[in-house]
């Protein structure tokens, strides 16, 4: 069994929330992934990454773009058309290609666009929009994940430089990536909030090395790496916005990579659904298709609704970001509902294929890995519970 024989089913997109641009890109993303993706996922899978030259004609696309301005080479769209972009490449099957263009368009470049100076963005945007350039974002260390505050890498100051040392674990696009967003602590001693600050880093800097690539789980043609800094001298110029900001930029884009993340969940749960209900109306057993059983087609038809519903808050959330309202709660979630969900659904998928669904020919036992990490990046189920109820 292979990703081609996965069937494109389109779902009910919201005439409320979308213009006819954002249905125009949702359909060019979905060509791109049919044509582009799902005859090669495999391989990259098993090359664990994503060629350069693929990322570069999704540059050429526009995809890097959407949320950029036209003068930068961008096409200036809103929170929905990332939501459009980002469940779509969900539903290609292949989340670790999902999650290589995501870091990079919304989790790491996003920071050189929020906070870079003019300089800085006239340097570095045009590549990061043509897919030249490639971003990660280091956050994430061995002795601190959900409590970002608990980091150790510090940047001191020497004359016009900062010289860093620490070390950086989970690093998406960590190995492949040319340009680096690292947060590290400029005053050690001082109030966590006040002392982060994110540095631009690029690949060769003399003092940074990928020290290895990991292996993992799932997501596995997405290139995922522990960073090392050893007396690494970076330019003061380097800093992108405030020195000591860095914890506030760090918690500010976390709104958008959660509902960046969350509409990635729920196109991995609609190809599933998609995908396991077609199985189920061909698959015979008990002298009837799968389907007729009435347990099987109502445990599919919940899962469908709470997608749904998942999805159209997704949708509404990105609709009201754009019109700048504070979404916080929400986003919170659409994190911890969206990262269960797409495990729930997963699971049900994986018992419904039978011995198939644990066979690593067929999609849905690598999706079901894949989506066992949506309820721990990027923000931790049980840490999203508790800013939910923060505000309630
Ligand atoms: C594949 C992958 C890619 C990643 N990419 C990046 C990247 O590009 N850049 C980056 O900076 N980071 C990245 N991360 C890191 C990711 O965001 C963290 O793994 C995540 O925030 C959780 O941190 P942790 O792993 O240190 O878990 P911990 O913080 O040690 O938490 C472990 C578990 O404890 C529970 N827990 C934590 N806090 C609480 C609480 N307050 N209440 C109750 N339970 C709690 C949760 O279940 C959590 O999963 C990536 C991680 C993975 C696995």
């Amino acid at each position: 069994m292979t990703s081609h024989m996965i069937p494109s089913v389109s779902s009910s997109h919201s005439p409320v929330f979308f213009a006819p641009e954002h249905e125009m890109l949702r359909d060019q993303v979905r060509r791109f992934v049919e044509t582009e993706i799902k005859p090669h996922g495999e391989a990259w899978e098993r090359d664990g990454m994503v060629p350069r030259d693929v990322l570069r004609h999704m540059g050429k696309l526009g995809f890097f773009g959407i949320r950029y301005p036209e003068a930068m080479g961008g096409s200036d769209m809103d929170e929905r058309a990332t939501v459009v972009f980002a469940e779509e490449l969900g539903r290609s099957t292949f989340s670790g290609v999902a999650i290589t263009a995501l870091v990079h368009t919304d989790m790491a470049s996003v920071h050189v666009w929020n906070a870079g100076t003019d300089a800085q963005k006239t340097k570095w945007m045009p590549g990061i929009i043509s897919g030249d350039v490639i971003t990660a974002v280091a956050v994430t260390e061995p002795g601190a994940g959900s409590d970002v505050k608990g980091m150790r890498t510090t940047a001191r100051r020497d004359g016009d430089d900062f010289i860093l040392n620490g070390a950086k674990l989970y690093i998406t696009n960590g190995v492949h990536a040319d340009l680096y967003c690292v947060a590290a602590k400029t005053d050690p001693d001082g109030r966590a909030s006040q002392s982060v600050t994110i540095f631009l880093i690029e690949k060769g800097t003399p003092g940074f090395t990928v020290s290895r690539a990991l292996n993992k789980h799932g997501w596995r043609c997405s290139d995922t790496a522990e960073l090392s800094f050893d007396d690494c001298r970076v330019p003061a110029a380097n800093i992108l916005g405030d020195e000591g900001r860095g914890f506030y930029a760090i918690m500010q884009n976390f709104q958008n990579e959660r509902l960046v993340l969350g509409a990635m969940a729920m196109g991995e749960a609609q190809a599933a659904l998609d995908m396991t209900v077609t199985w189920c109306r061909d698959r015979q057993a008990f002298g009837a298709p799968l389907w007729d059983k009435q347990a099987i087609r109502q445990r599919l038809a919940m899962l469908q609704a709470r997608v749904e519903a998942c999805r159209q808050m997704v949708y509404a959330t990105a609709h009201r970001a754009s019109l700048g309202e504070d979404v916080v709660k929400e986003v919170s979630m659409i994190k911890a509902l969206g990262g269960e969900l797409v495990n729930e659904v997963m699971y049900d998928c994986v018992q419904f294929h039978g011995g198939m669904g644990f066979m690593s020919e067929s999609p849905i036992e690598r999706m079901s890995r894949d989506a066992r990490v949506q309820s721990i990046g990027g923000g931790a189920t049980e840490v999203m519970l508790e800013e939910v109820a923060k505000r309630m």
